[in-house]
């Protein structure tokens, strides 16, 4: 059994294409959304690097010059970077990859906050602050997201090597605001968590990888340019009186 990171696990709780999964599995990767893009963007900008080692850009100007949007998204990374050493944060190492016996991830930052080693994960939100969950789709501190389990996994899985849990650290970057979340969890979140990671390798055992042959799915697809099933017509639906 391929050992779960976060993406697998969330992509099997919410993807209804089997094949989607067998894709990823693989080690498929997609083509950024231009929402991932921006996340990308303000990474890089931030800690000189991305997961997939490339540098990200958003389609440059005729004259071959970066977008507005691209330089205003270097501007405030590199602005919420100016504020680490009055937050306390300071960086160790950059998107190491983490793995124990069952589970695997790529971490942004391994760092310190106020003095003390943490995990730091950094998203970018263009959402307004009083959007949804104060600029986040789903509410960080009430409790886990149901396929967003980063918070627990991570420390989960460093904590052999580290003693510990080391707390962990979501930095949430707005266009005009920004959320430092360090997010606490007991073992019922950690009891809670492993139960979903042992109904997702169930799941993943039973599966027999068949594409969902639906149009619209696959049109909205993110592997979509990497799949070789892709349903490219709209098929008849049958309505029975
Ligand atoms: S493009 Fe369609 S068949 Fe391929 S992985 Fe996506 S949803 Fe599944």
């Amino acid at each position: 059994m391929k050992k779960l990171s976060n993406s697998l696990i969330r992509s099997v709780l919410t993807s209804e294409c089997q094949y989607f999964i067998k894709l990823q599995m693989d080690g498929v990767k997609s083509d950024p959304t231009p929402a991932m893009t921006n996340g990308l963007i303000i990474e890089h900008q931030m800690i000189g690097s991305t997961m997939t080692g490339e540098e990200p850009h958003l389609p440059l100007l005729k004259n071959g010059a970066l977008s507005k949007v691209e330089k205003d998204l270097r501007d405030r990374a590199d602005y919420v970077k100016s504020l680490f050493p009055a937050m306390g944060i300071e960086i160790l190492s950059v998107q190491d990859f983490i793995q124990n016996d069952e589970f695997a991830g790529h971490i942004d930052f391994l760092g310190k906050v106020k003095s003390k080693k943490a995990i730091v994960d950094i998203k970018f939100s263009g959402a307004k602050l009083y959007d949804n969950y104060f600029g986040w789709p789903y509410d960080l501190t009430e409790k886990l997201s149901e396929d967003e389990f980063q918070s627990v996994l991570y420390p989960y899985i460093m904590k052999d090597a580290e003693g510990e849990f080391l707390p962990f650290y979501y930095l949430l970057i707005g266009k005009t605001w920004i959320r430092f979340v360090k997010v606490e969890f007991g073992q019922d979140h950690l009891d809670y968590f492993l139960k979903v990671a042992d109904d997702v390798r169930n799941r993943i055992d039973r599966m027999t990888f068949e594409p969902l042959k639906d149009y619209n799915a696959c049109n909205s697809c993110i592997l979509r340019s990497k799949c070789d099933k892709t349903t490219l017509v709209p098929g008849v639906e049958v309505v029975e009186l």
